[in-house]
């Protein structure tokens, strides 16, 4: 009988994702298992694909009629953590489930930044900006995230900035206005920043604003109520903030000083000093 290993790695996965670090298995499942294994170590390793450099614009290329089935194995091949985030870049151009999808647009919007980062910045998807200049986080938002990563004393190239979805939603007749991307969109993209986490293997992610914290902790609460504390994905503390853009729409201090909180916690947990100005940042003037 003809096995695909993808749906118990799924199921794993989702295992892996809750926290969940061990599974009970009995003969017959240990049977599959050695099955697949085998069948793994035989089959052909995957070419090291070479590194591209950040900012060059990659197009998604036009789904092609295939007689071959696609493989939905995602591995992040090479050596070294860039090598290996280098590797994924390669892959989405041609990943099968983006190539169904009609309404992205084609130029990729990969994540830049330090592929060993302590820290790593997700976000929802790019926007004019950002397909313009073909990096992640370059426009007002971005700017307002730079503020916010120059207030805790981080290089902007020190951290790994991502996004969920790699290229711009498509809208008809669209100009400079964007959209959140879809379920669909967003489930098409999700094995990248999994593999990226797995690779960065960074101490602390920060979801930047609702998209981000439902993709990746797969839930649907408001960002107010998942702030405030850690969560866990693939094990790594993880910190759900408001997105910079809600806060350049909402300048009230009230909301300025929760995303500021986040992020004091977030120092507190990498052990990076914190002054007693950054602590204070935002809080009422005490008379
Ligand atoms: N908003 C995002 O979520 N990501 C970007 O890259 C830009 C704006």
């Amino acid at each position: 009988m003809s096995r695909s290993a993808a749906p118990v790695i799924q199921y794993l996965r989702q295992l892996e994702e809750r926290g969940q670090t061990h599974v009970n298995v009995n003969e017959e499942a240990r049977r599959i298992l050695r099955e697949f294994y085998l069948r793994a170590r035989n089959a052909p390793a995957s070419p090291v694909l070479p590194s591209a450099p950040a900012t060059q614009a990659v197009e998604r290329p036009k789904p092609s009629p295939s007689t071959e089935t696609p493989s939905e194995e995602l591995v992040a091949s090479g050596n070294s953590p860039a090598e290996k985030i280098a590797s994924l870049r390669q892959q989405i151009a041609h990943w099968p489930p983006l190539l169904q999808l009609k309404n992205l647009r084609k130029t990729m919007v990969f994540s830049v930044g330090d592929p060993e980062a302590d820290i790593m910045l997700v976000g929802e998807a790019p926007g004019y900006d950002e397909e313009r200049l073909v990096e992640p986080f370059v426009g007002k938002a971005g700017q307002k995230l730079d503020g916010i990563l120059k207030a805790m004393g981080v290089e902007r190239s020190a951290v790994y900035i991502s996004n969920i979805v790699k290229f711009r939603p498509a809208m008809p007749n669209q100009t400079t206005n964007n959209r959140k991307p879809t379920r669909e969109e967003i489930e098409a993209c999700l094995p990248f920043i999994r593999e990226e986490v797995k690779v960065v293997a960074p101490k602390v992610i920060i979801a930047l604003g609702g998209t981000a914290a439902h993709a990746l902790l797969d839930c649907d609460d408001p960002v107010g109520k998942m702030r405030g504390r850690f969560h866990r994905y693939l094990g790594i503390p993880l910190r759900v903030t408001y997105h910079p853009s809600y806060i350049l729409h909402n300048e009230a201090t009230t909301e300025k000083r929760k995303l500021w909180e986040d992020m004091l916690s977030v120092m507190d947990l990498l052990g990076m000093p914190v002054s007693e100005k950054q602590r204070r940042y935002f809080l009422p003037k005490s008379s």
